[in-house]
């Protein structure tokens, strides 16, 4: 079996991986158009902000470890072109220039993502930076030393841990975003208001419902304009989302409208030959039970791996995602997964939530903090369809438990009486989870 993989960060190393081990006999080919593998972009603010102090650590494996099961590495080789009527690939060298046709029996799209880039007047100007790989990481990192003001656009997961990070380096930060508040894909007002009023606390300007209209400079960036006001800087980082990387297969495979690819629960496309995995792909989303573009290296990596498991025959489903995701932020600890209340709104759910506030140890104990715990659960069905948890105690674990209950159709009545422990260092006798089942039985 020949087989092709093209990009290798999360997805492409997990299946590369698998691959390798379960078919030894495979001659596997990855082409990468980077000169490294595996990079954890989830790493960028912490090294941004010093608290990764050697970014060797950021990566988990390399082309010599891979070369070393076999795997034939061509580093800085960029996919032009995939024909997948003839299982055929035209790749460029990217050193060389040289350009060359492979054939394969099964290709692996691991290609995943990129930032989008808005076409905003001076966007072309210098030290409007990007984050997403290694080069990109460093690239802040060099410029952040001489900038005294940065602005980040985009107030999603990357962009607000941007801020701490550059916030922590002593530095006058501004953050932009379109929404009325903070990463409202994640959460609910009532846990955004928290982080917000913190952040503005400790000096961050929030420029909320404002768009970017234009960036102004000679050759390097020195304001922002928005539909609201201008904002003198130094530097820009621009992150206001990921489209997938997936013009190679366009007209050839399903693809969503976005152009995430359409995989089924073994990972293969509607090409027999091809599979996906990662950021390139669309993924059901078990709240909706539809198919939803959720970029997230904890999906990247279970997609590729069952690329490995399912290459040759159908043999492990995908059992699909909530989108949990988790944030530490100053001294807050936060998480999500599946639908917010506002999301339930976009996706006509009825739903009712309820939400507590509970001391994460009990109060003989020399300190404890407030946990708010937000659950929203289908009003007929009772079945929980998304959860929230914000606190200074690190709980966070706590909404990994309430995505195995969304996963397993649980209701909000069933999480009442669910088996936790208790020891006073940890929680208290009845669980908070517990407590938010009991509470919404009244
Ligand atoms: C700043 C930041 C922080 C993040 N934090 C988290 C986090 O905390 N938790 C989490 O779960 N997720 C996080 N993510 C998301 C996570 O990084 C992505 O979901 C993950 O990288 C997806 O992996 P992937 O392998 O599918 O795609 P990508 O990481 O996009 O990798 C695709 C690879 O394909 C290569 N490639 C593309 N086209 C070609 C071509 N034509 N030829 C050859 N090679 C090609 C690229 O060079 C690249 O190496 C974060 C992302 C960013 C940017």
């Amino acid at each position: 079996m020949k087989v092709a993989v093209v990009g290798c960060t999360h997805a492409g190393t997990a299946a590369v991986t698998n691959i390798a081990r379960r078919y030894p006999e495979a001659s596997i080919t990855v082409y990468e158009r980077n000169d490294n593998v595996s990079f954890l972009s989830c790493g960028i603010a912490l090294y941004v902000g010093g608290v990764v102090k050697d970014p060797q650590g950021l990566f988990y494996s390399s082309p010599e470890a891979l070369e070393e099961m076999g795997v034939k590495m061509k580093m800085k080789h960029e996919v032009l072109q995939i024909d997948s009527k003839n299982n055929c690939i035209r790749i460029k060298n990217l050193d060389t220039a040289e350009v060359f046709d492979d054939d394969y029996d099964k290709l692996v799209m691991a290609t995943g993502s990129w930032p989008i880039v808005p076409p905003i007047e001076g966007i072309q100007l210098h030290n409007i930076l990007l984050s997403k790989n290694y080069t990109q990481a460093n690239t802040i990192i060099e410029k952040a030393k001489d900038a005294k003001r940065v602005t980040v656009i985009g107030a999603g997961y990357i962009g607000v841990e941007l801020v701490e990070a550059f916030r922590k380096y002593g530095k006058e930060v501004t953050l932009i975003d379109g929404e009325d508040r903070i990463l409202s894909k994640y959460l609910d007002p009532e846990f955004t208001n928290i982080i917000e009023e913190d952040f503005r606390e400790r000096g961050i300007k929030l420029a909320l419902d404002e768009t970017v209209t234009r960036f102004e400079g000679e050759e390097t960036v020195s304001k922002v304009v928005t539909t609201k006001g201008e904002y003198e800087t130094d530097l820009v980082i621009l992150s206001v989302g990921f489209r997938p990387n997936t013009d190679l297969l366009k007209g050839q495979v399903d693809m969503m409208a976005n152009g995430a690819i359409i995989v089924d629960e073994y990972m293969r496309t509607s090409q027999p030959t091809i599979f996906a995995a990662g950021d390139s792909c669309a993924i059901r989303y078990n709240p909706t039970g539809e198919n939803a573009y959720i970029p997230l290296a904890t999906n990247a990596v279970r997609m590729g791996t069952l690329v490995g498991q399912n290459i040759m025959e159908p043999t492990t489903r995908y059992m699909g995602t909530q989108g949990t995701s988790g944030l530490h932020l100053f001294d807050y600890s936060m998480a999500s997964t599946g639908l917010t209340e506002k999301a339930t709104l976009r996706v006509g759910k009825n739903v009712k939530t309820i939400t507590i506030k509970e001391n994460n140890r009990p109060e003989f104990m020399p300190d404890y903090e407030v946990i708010t715990l937000k659950v929203v659960y289908e009003e007929e069905s009772r079945k929980i369809l998304g959860a929230q948890v914000i606190s200074k105690a690190d709980v966070t674990q706590s909404i990994n438990t309430l995505s195995v209950c969304i996963q397993n159709s649980m209701t909000i009545d069933e999480l009442g009486y669910i088996d936790f422990f208790f020891q006073p260092h940890f929680n208290k006798p009845w669980n908070f989870l517990n407590q938010a089942g009991l509470q919404a039985a009244l």
